[in-house]
C-alpha cells in the first residue's frame, strides 16, 4: 500500500468503528458480531502503530490516555447551565402548564422525555471535534472533565457528517448537554466489588456516575460503564433546528446518544398519560429515572418564557414519588454508633429500591420502632428516596404472622456488655464505655471514610483486623502503622490449607502512601474526622473558618464556640467537653506530632486567606519526603497567603525551600546568598501563615 491508500485505509476504518459504535452504544441495534468489531479495532490499531504519524485524537484507539492530576481545571460556561423547577404533583403540573398558556395565549405543544438520574454534562464540540467537557458544578463554574468524559463509549469524538447540515452559517463550536449516568447494572457491579473489597459503596447510580466522572485516572472512569443521554444545546441560535423535538432528531443524526422514549402533546390527558405510563416501567428500564421532564417544544415559545434565575420558566420536571417497596423484615439488630448512640436496625430479606438493593435501615430509636409498630417477621414497607438512607415506613398489618415479635430495646450493649443509660433529653439510648469496641470501629471507621480524612483503602474489614489485634485503638494509631505489620496482616480469608490470607506487600504500600496523604488534608476535615458529638462537616467547616487552627479552637470558650455559625449551645457545649477531655487532648497531640493538620488550609479558608506572604518569593527544590506534602500542594498554600513561587533562583528570592535530594538550586542559593529552610520550616510557615524568623 503506498501512503494515501494507508490513510485512506486508516480514515475508513474509523468512520466504521464510529459507525458500529453509534449503532451499538446509541441505537442498541448492532449490525455486526463483537468479534468482527474487535478485529476492525485490530486492525486500526496495528495501522496506527505501523504508523503513529497517522494518529489523530479523534480515532477511536484514543478514548483513554493522559491524567486529570490533582485538581480539575475549572471551565465558565459561556451559558449558564440551570437546574430545573420542580412540580411533585399532577396538580402543580397543571398549575405551571396553565402558567405558561395563559403567557403564550394557547396550549403549548409539549415535549416530554424522561429526566435521567446521572450528572449533568456539557460537550463541547469544535469543527466536529469533541474538545472539552464539563461538569456543571454551581451552574456557572464547573470542572474539565474532557479525559474522563472521552473514555464514555457513547459519546463520539467527533459528529458525524450528517450533523453538518443542521449547523447555523459559520458556527464552528457547539456546546451539547445532556445527563452522564450510570446503568443499574454498572452500578450493581460497581457496588458489589465494592462491596468485597470493604471499600465504601455508592448510594445510588447519580453518586456513583458523578464520582465515577470525576477521576483522576481516566482509566478508572473507562471501567465504570457510564452512558450518556444528550438532550440540550448551549445555544440555540447555533443551529436551523426550531424546536425541542427538531433538535433531538438532529443530535441523534450527528451521532449523540438521545433517548428514545420521547413524545409531544398538546393536551393535558396526553401529559398525564405519559407521566404515570414512564412512572409505571420506571423498574424496567436499564437506567434510573426521577421524573418526566415537561416542555415548550417551540424555540420561539421557550424565549417568550426565557429563564428565572435558577431554572428555565419553559421547563418543568414532574417528578416521581420515592419509590417504595414491601419485604419482609426478619430481625431487629443494633448498632453501636462512635458516640455510643444504640440504633435499631431493621434486617430486610434484601429488595432493590430506587436503583440498589436494600438489605438493612435504620429503625432510629425504640420509640420509633413502637410508633411504628413494626414487629420482627412484619412485612415491612421501605422507601429510598434519592440520597436518602432506607427507611421503613411500617408495618402492612393484614400481613403480619402470629408468631411477629415485638422488639425489646436492649439492657446492656451489645458490643461491650455495659449497661445501657438513656441521657436526660435524649431519647437514644447509649452505651457510655469509652472502652467499647464497636464504639472504636465506627470512630476509626468514621476517621478514614470520604468525607474525613479520606484514607482510600482503609477499608471496613482492615479495620476490623487491625482492632480485634488490638492495634488501631484510636485514630492517632493509623500513623504508626508500618507497612511491614500491615503486609503481615491475616485478613478473614483463608488459602486453600486453611492458612489466613496475608494483605501483602502491595496493598500494605498503598494503603501506608493513602494514610501519608490524609495528613495533608484540610482542617475541617480533621475536625470532621474526630467524631466529636454534633460536629458533622458543615460544623466543622464553620469551625475551621472561626477557629483556623487547633489551639485557637482549645482556647476557646464555650461561649465564643456557641457564636460560631451552626453552631448552638448544645453543640458548644459538646465541643468544649471533647477537647477538655484528657483522653481526646493526647490523642490530639499524637495526630499532631504525626504531622497531621493542625491549622486552617487554604482549602478551609476559601478565598479569604489572609496575604501574610505579599511579597515573599519561594522556591521549592528536592522532595518533601517528611510530611508527603507535594511540592505542587505545598506551592499552592504558599500562593494562597500571598506568595509567589518561581522555579529558579536569583537574587530577588525570598526563601529556597530544601527537601531531600536537592540539586542545583540549593547550590546558587548558597551562592547568592539566599535563606534555605527544611521542610520543618516550611511547615510552619504554612501552618502559621507568617515568614520564618531567621536566626
Ligand atoms: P434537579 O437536579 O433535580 O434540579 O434537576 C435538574 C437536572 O435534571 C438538570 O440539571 C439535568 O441535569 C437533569 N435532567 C435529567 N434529564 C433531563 C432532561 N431530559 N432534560 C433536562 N434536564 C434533565
Amino acid at each position: 500500500m503506498n501512503a494515501e491508500d494507508i490513510a485512506s485505509r486508516i480514515e475508513a476504518l474509523r468512520r466504521e468503528i464510529e459507525h458500529h459504535t453509534y449503532q451499538y452504544y446509541a441505537l442498541d441495534a448492532p449490525e455486526i458480531s463483537d468479534a468482527a468489531f474487535d478485529s476492525l479495532m485490530r486492525e486500526l490499531r496495528e495501522m496506527e502503530a505501523e504508523h503513529p504519524e497517522l494518529v489523530v485524537p479523534t480515532s477511536p484507539t484514543q478514548r483513554v490516555g493522559g491524567y486529570v492530576g490533582e485538581q480539575f481545571a475549572s471551565v465558565v460556561h459561556e451559558q449558564r447551565m440551570y437546574s430545573l423547577d420542580n412540580a411533585m404533583d399532577f396538580a402543580e403540573l397543571d398549575e405551571w402548564i396553565a402558567g405558561a398558556q395563559k403567557v403564550l395565549g394557547h396550549f403549548p405543544e409539549l415535549c416530554l422525555e424522561l429526566k435521567i438520574d446521572g450528572s449533568s454534562i456539557a460537550l463541547t464540540y469544535a469543527k466536529g471535534e469533541l474538545v472539552r467537557a464539563a461538569t456543571r458544578g454551581d451552574g456557572a463554574t464547573g470542572e474539565d472533565v474532557t479525559l474522563n468524559m472521552r473514555t464514555v463509549s457513547d459519546v463520539p469524538l467527533r459528529l458525524r457528517q450528517d450533523a453538518q447540515g443542521g449547523l447555523a452559517a459559520s458556527v464552528d463550536s457547539i456546546e451539547l448537554r445532556g445527563e452522564v449516568y450510570m446503568p443499574k447494572k454498572s452500578f450493581d457491579a460497581l457496588n458489589r466489588a465494592a462491596e468485597r473489597a470493604g471499600k465504601q459503596q455508592f448510594a445510588n447510580p447519580r453518586n456513583a456516575a458523578a464520582g465515577s466522572v470525576r477521576q483522576k485516572d481516566p482509566m478508572v472512569t473507562a471501567s465504570r460503564n457510564l452512558s450518556t443521554f444528550i438532550y440540550a444545546i448551549a445555544d440555540q441560535r447555533a443551529l436551523k433546528v426550531r424546536s425541542q423535538w427538531e433538535l433531538l432528531e438532529w443530535l441523534r443524526r450527528a451521532g449523540l446518544h438521545v433517548n428514545p422514549d420521547v413524545t409531544r402533546a398538546k393536551t393535558l390527558e396526553e401529559v398525564h398519560e405519559f407521566c404515570s405510563r414512564q412512572l409505571e416501567r420506571r423498574q424496567d428500564l436499564p437506567y434510573e429515572i426521577d421524573g418526566v421532564v415537561v416542555k415548550v417544544n417551540s424555540f420561539t415559545e421557550q424565549s417568550v418564557l426565557g429563564f428565572t434565575s435558577r431554572a428555565p420558566k419553559w421547563a418543568i420536571a414532574f417528578k416521581f414519588p420515592p419509590e417504595e417497596k414491601t419485604t419482609r423484615m426478619h430481625d431487629i439488630t443494633v448498632q453501636v454508633g462512635r458516640t455510643g448512640v444504640l440504633t435499631p436496625v431493621a434486617e430486610l430479606d434484601p429488595v432493590v429500591v430506587a436503583g440498589s438493593t436494600v438489605s438493612r435501615a435504620t429503625l432510629h430509636n425504640a420509640e420509633e420502632v413502637h410508633r411504628k409498630d413494626v414487629r420482627i417477621g412484619d412485612t415491612v414497607i421501605v422507601r429510598k428516596a434519592g440520597d436518602v438512607i432506607p427507611e421503613v415506613l411500617g408495618p402492612v398489618l393484614s400481613l403480619r404472622p402470629d408468631n411477629a415479635l415485638v422488639w425489646q430495646p436492649p439492657m446492656t450493649c451489645p458490643s461491650c456488655g455495659s449497661p445501657v443509660v438513656t441521657e436526660p433529653g435524649e431519647v437514644a439510648l447509649r452505651c457510655v464505655s469509652i472502652d467499647c469496641p464497636a464504639q472504636a470501629f465506627e470512630r476509626l471507621r468514621h476517621w478514614a471514610s470520604r468525607q474525613a480524612m479520606d484514607i482510600d483503602g482503609a477499608g471496613n474489614e482492615i479495620i476490623r483486623r487491625l482492632v480485634e489485634i488490638g492495634r488501631l485503638n484510636d485514630v492517632a494509631d493509623y500513623y504508626s502503622l508500618t507497612e511491614d505489620e500491615l503486609a503481615c496482616l491475616a485478613t478473614n480469608r483463608s488459602d486453600g490449607e486453611g492458612e489466613p490470607v496475608r494483605l501483602g506487600r502491595i496493598i500494605a504500600a498503598k494503603l501506608m502512601a493513602a494514610i501519608e496523604t490524609s495528613k495533608t488534608r484540610s482542617f475541617a476535615r480533621v475536625l470532621n474526622g474526630l467524631g466529636m458529638r454534633h460536629v458533622g462537616k458543615n460544623t466543622a467547616e464553620a469551625l475551621a473558618h472561626a477557629y483556623p487552627s487547633m489551639e485557637a479552637l482549645m482556647n476557646a470558650t464555650e461561649e465564643q464556640l456557641a457564636c460560631v455559625d451552626g453552631v448552638g449551645d448544645i453543640v458548644a457545649h459538646s465541643i468544649a467537653t471533647f477537647l477538655r477531655t484528657s483522653d481526646n487532648v493526647a490523642v490530639i497531640e499524637r495526630l499532631q506530632d504525626a504531622g497531621v493538620t493542625m491549622a486552617a488550609t487554604q482549602e478551609d479558608l476559601g478565598d479569604d486567606v489572609p496575604q501574610t506572604l505579599a511579597g515573599l518569593t519561594f522556591v521549592l527544590t528536592g522532595t518533601l519526603a517528611e510530611s508527603g506534602l507535594s511540592r505542587d500542594r505545598a506551592s499552592e498554600r504558599l500562593s494562597a497567603m500571598g506568595a509567589k513561587v518561581t522555579n529558579s533562583v536569583s537574587k530577588k528570592t525570598s526563601y529556597v525551600v530544601a527537601g531531600e535530594a536537592a540539586g542545583s538550586k540549593y547550590d546558587k542559593a548558597v551562592k547568592l546568598g539566599v535563606p534555605v529552610l527544611d521542610e520543618a520550616q516550611l511547615l510552619r510557615i504554612l501552618e502559621s501563615g507568617q515568614p520564618p524568623v531567621m536566626e
